[in-house]
């Protein structure tokens, strides 16, 4: 299939870049949110409006939506899948629960459509710079119909097995993202009440066993990494809330299939009680001020 028409649906942080970069690419895309402010700053990024989800899914090869949550695409769903054309491609990039998105798999196929789960990676930053990765769950069909899109979002795109198998490679990766940014920060705490250098541990554990991604590229300390939020006093990057509803979502698909991921259960508690405490719109990684506290 050559898509030449997509409908986005979701323009916020994450969804107006993307939908910006395939226009970029030469697509002709057609965008519906329902904030007023985000189709005004969707024109202006050459993105044809449409008045409803449905109205731009009727014109469209493809579908994307990039909502908050699985309520929100389950709702546009409903929407969507009687008004697009037999054969047309849906793929939710939303962060979503596994069984949802397996329910709007089903109902895709039995209106004659084919469907992605593609949640992805990378962040606001790398929505603009094209350079998410997607963990894409659904058929290998599929899957060869949107690589050409895929590839004008990000830079990596990983067939991770049938439908929801993204979804499911998402939370288990942002369980790990959860745990390591807590014990990376209760690291710093430590050596901080040991006389040690924040640049001393840093440099020898950037270096040594203990590097990972919430380390080397995030790290929660100020001054050390020029890509971390620390160094801007905090401000997301990504909101602590948004990690949470990760973590959460990982816990519920734990409970479904019998397993019970002790670091990730303790990680989601601590998280609970960071954005109770009001610092739910502060970047994830100030994780590291309640733990000095
Ligand atoms: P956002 O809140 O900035 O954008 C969501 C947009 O959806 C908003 O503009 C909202 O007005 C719109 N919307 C809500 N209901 C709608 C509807 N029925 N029809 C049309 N538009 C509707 O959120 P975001 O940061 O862009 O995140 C989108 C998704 O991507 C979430 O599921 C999130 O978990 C996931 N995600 C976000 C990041 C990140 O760093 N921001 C990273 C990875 C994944």
């Amino acid at each position: 299939m050559t898509a030449s028409r997509i409908a986005f649906i979701g323009l916020g942080n994450m969804g107006g870049p993307m939908a910006a970069n395939l226009q970029r690419a030469g697509y002709r895309v057609i965008g519906f949110d329902v904030a007023a402010e985000r189709m005004t700053e969707a024109a202006k990024a050459g993105i044809e409006a449409a008045d409803s989800a449905a109205a731009a899914a009727r014109e469209a090869d493809v579908v994307v939506t990039m909502l908050p949550a699985a309520p929100y695409v389950a709702t546009a769903w409903d929407e969507i899948v009687p008004a697009a054309r037999p054969g047309t491609l849906l793929m939710d990039s939303s962060t979503c629960d596994v069984a949802t998105t397996r329910a709007l798999h089903e109902k895709a196929a039995a209106a004659g459509l084919r469907s992605l789960d593609a949640p992805v990676s990378g962040g606001t930053g790398g929505a603009q710079a094209g350079t998410l990765t997607f963990m894409v769950g659904g058929s290998a069909e599929a899957f060869a119909a949107a690589e050409p899109l895929l590839a004008k979002m990000g830079r990596k795109a990983v067939h991770c097995g049938d439908g929801g198998a993204g979804q499911a490679a998402k939370i288990c990766n942002n369980m790990i993202l959860g745990v390591s940014i807590i014990a990376v920060s209760e690291a710093f705490v430590l050596g901080e009440k040991l006389g040690l250098s924040a640049k001393a541990l840093f440099d020898v554990a950037s270096t040594s066993t203990g590097q990972c991604w919430a380390l080397n590229t995030y790290c929660p300390v100020p001054g050390l990494v020029p890509t971390s939020p620390a160094n801007n006093d905090y401000r997301p990057g990504a909101p602590a809330t948004m990690l949470l509803k990760d973590l959460r979502l990982a816990m519920q698909a734990a409970q479904e299939a019998g397993a019970s991921p002790a670091l990730g259960e303790h990680a989601t508690g601590i998280f609970e009680r960071f954005v109770d405490d009001g610092h739910g719109g502060e970047d994830f990684s100030a994780i590291i001020r309640a733990l000095r506290a």
